[in-house]
């Protein structure tokens, strides 16, 4: 089939990268410079326990500072980074930037650890877990200040390879979640061999906890799962006090949503946080946000 753009002779530059067409080539050339030129960037967004409302964590995502398209979010971008390779530098960039950024915050007397997504190529690549320990060294940061998220498909991508991977990275002191709990086909028998500390329960059923029988449903038992599995809980889209009390209610160990904050620059981080501590504990089962 003759696409749009091949009838018309040049690639047309588009709103957003349309999967499957030409203008790919474009992204992806792109997207290879982009690391040098400076343009990608890191935002953060806060996991915070959900009985006591302090910050535990954060995780770190990618945006696109693209020089004529604005900012471009990940998913128009992380899908063709994973089918070209170049994820990998990616990933390794990711992971030096949060490495820098935890080491300054530490400086400064915050001690959080920052989260960052990892792909199926990254799982696969038996050369990871030794990259990863040179940039914590060359960083000057340590294992206890950087985790992994990995998503349920990613490992089932290619199972055996990532538990290898997997196992490695846990022996060098290095955290573990699964991420997006929940949309996945993964098989329970076999997550349970990972070595994981935690599990993220994909916005999808969370979001509409408060009035949403299923999702209550399928909220609670994986919560009781997790537990079971000896795994801490983290609810992802938690948008209103609503979500977050039932989540409390149900057990939930952490929340990370727009409620809190949506991510934000990496340098705004500091305000935010100061800004989330002055509220005294006293009041946070009332209103966590009230500033
Ligand atoms: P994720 O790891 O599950 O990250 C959570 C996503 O949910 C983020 O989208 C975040 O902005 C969004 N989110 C957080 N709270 C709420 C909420 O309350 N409501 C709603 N509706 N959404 C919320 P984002 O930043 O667009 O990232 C999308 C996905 O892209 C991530 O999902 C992750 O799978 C991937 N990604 C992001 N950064 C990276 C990266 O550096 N490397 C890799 N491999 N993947 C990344
Ligand atoms: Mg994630
Ligand atoms: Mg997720
Ligand atoms: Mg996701």
């Amino acid at each position: 089939q003759v696409s749009k753009a091949q009838k018309s002779g040049p690639v047309v530059f588009q709103p957003s990268f349309d999967v499957g067409s030409n203008v790919n080539l474009t992204l992806v050339s792109e997207l290879k410079k982009s690391i040098h030129n400076n343009e990608l960037s890191i935002f953060v967004q806060p996991k915070v326990d959900l009985k006591s409302r302090v910050v535990t964590s954060v995780e770190a995502l990618i945006r696109w500072r693209h020089p004529t398209r604005g900012m471009i979010f990940p998913d128009q971008f992380i899908p063709f980074a994973e089918q070209t390779g170049l994820i990998r530098d990616i990933t390794l960039w990711m992971i030096a930037e949060a490495s820098k950024l935890s080491a300054s915050w530490l400086e400064k007397g915050m001690s959080i650890p920052i989260a960052v997504n990892i792909s199926a190529r990254d799982l696969i690549d038996s050369d990871f877990p030794n990259k990863v320990a040179e940039i914590l060294k060359s960083t000057g940061s340590n294992t206890s200040l950087i985790s992994l998220e990995v998503t349920e498909s990613s490992i089932m991508d290619d199972p055996h390879r990532a538990k290898q991977t997997l196992l490695q990275l846990s022996q060098m002191g290095i955290k573990l979640a699964i991420d997006d709990f929940g949309t996945g086909y993964s098989s329970l028998s076999y997550l349970k061999e990972l070595p994981v500390s935690e599990l993220k329960i994909d916005k999808s059923f969370v979001m509409h906890v408060e009035q949403n029988q299923n999702d209550r449903i399928i909220v609670n038992s994986t919560i009781e799962l997790a537990h079971n599995m000896g795994l801490h809980v983290v609810a992802e889209g938690v948008e209103n006090i609503e979500v977050w009390k039932s989540l409390q209610e149900m057990g939930c160990d952490y929340g990370q949503g727009y409620y809190m904050t949506k991510p934000i620059p990496a340098c705004d981080f500091e305000a935010w946080y100061q800004q989330w501590t002055q509220v005294p504990l006293i009041y946070s089962t009332l209103s966590p946000n009230s500033i």
